[in-house]
């Protein structure tokens, strides 16, 4: 019974992805209580429960229906989605959402103090990867012939320990390349964690939960950039401040007490707000200015 009207949500266990996903999760209102091998967590107030796995198993949970939802990188995803076309199978896994967190790329690096002169200097390399079908294709889309060495981690060490010229890895603020002496030079993949589903359609409890998960989703993405700006300013600075409000739609104008040539501004803007612009809002004849953090929001 449970296993029809409960939600499965693949997570990774531990590593990078693991914190962004618990919070984007509590944030959606999920109270988890990990169970006490820590291989499930059980949703408490809602019918969803999460398997905490490796990430690189995720999108294959998803492919074999053990799981209904994954959080996992698109990076992981789109290896996952090679190999299966590499060996006939179609991939059965659906991107629901794209998500603010696991920013990373996969970017070919050369040791520093060799030249690079473009794809054509990987002609004839060796390139150490643990993502052989991405560099593959992106080699195959470039007419490069290049030896693909792969490795199951530490690819940064493959150029000093003579295995390869160049790799192929995962970079975010690339402060793992320059410890190993490598230059970023070309980008693979641009990357992100994504919300995947099963192509299959589930049932109607399910469908609803994934539905409202969504909204929810929605919203905690939202919110994050948003703020609440309220200020004060002259009737005749209104276009003039509305045109500074980033990413704001109808600003509510009310009257204020006492004066009638200066109104109060309260606005829901849906990019952060930065000092900048509230020196250009003060320029404009702003005073009072307020700037909230927004919780939630429902559209
Ligand atoms: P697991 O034990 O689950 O296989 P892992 O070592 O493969 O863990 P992590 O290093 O925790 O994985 O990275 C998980 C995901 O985080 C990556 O697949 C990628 O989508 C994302 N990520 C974001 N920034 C980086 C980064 N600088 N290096 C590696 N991965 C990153
Ligand atoms: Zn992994």
């Amino acid at each position: 019974m449970d296993k029809d009207t409960r939600l499965k949500l693949a997570v990774q266990k531990s590593g990078r992805l693991t914190d962004p996903c618990l919070d984007l999760l509590t944030r959606c209102g999920l109270k988890l209580s990990r169970g006490r091998d820590q291989l499930m967590g059980y949703g408490e107030n809602l019918p969803l429960d999460v398997l905490f796995v490796r990430d690189d198993d995720i999108p294959d949970l998803v492919q074999q229906d053990v799981c209904d939802l994954g959080l996992v990188g698109l990076n992981v995803l789109e290896e996952t989605r090679l190999e299966l076309a590499a060996n006939g199978v179609a991939a059965r896994f659906d991107t629901l959402r794209e998500l603010d967190f696991g920013r990373c790329r996969l970017a070919i690096a050369v040791p520093d103090g060799k030249s690079y002169d473009g794809s054509r200097s990987l002609q004839g390399k060796r390139i150490a990867t643990t993502y052989p079908r991405m560099l593959e294709r992106f080699l195959q889309e470039r007419q490069v012939q290049a030896e693909i060495v792969t490795l199951s981690g530490s690819v940064e060490i493959a150029p000093r320990i003579g295995r390869a010229d160049f790799v192929c890895d995962l970079v975010s603020t690339g402060s793992t390349l320059q410890a190993n002496h490598l230059r970023e030079v070309e980008t693979v993949l641009e990357s992100h964690a994504v919300l995947i589903r099963t192509p299959v359609q589930l049932a109607r409890e399910k469908e609803d939960w994934i539905a409202r998960l969504l909204l929810r989703i929605d919203g905690v993405q939202q919110v994050k950039e948003s703020k609440y700006i309220m200020l004060h300013a002259p009737r005749s600075a209104l276009p003039e401040i509305r045109r500074l409000l980033p990413g704001s739609e109808y600003p509510t104008i009310l009257p204020l007490e006492g004066t009638t040539d200066k109104v109060a501004v309260h606005a829901v803007c849906r990019e952060n707000i930065f000092w900048e612009t509230l020196e250009s809002l003060k320029q404009a004849g702003a005073s009072s200015v307020l700037v909230l953090p927004v919780e939630k929001m429902l559209a």
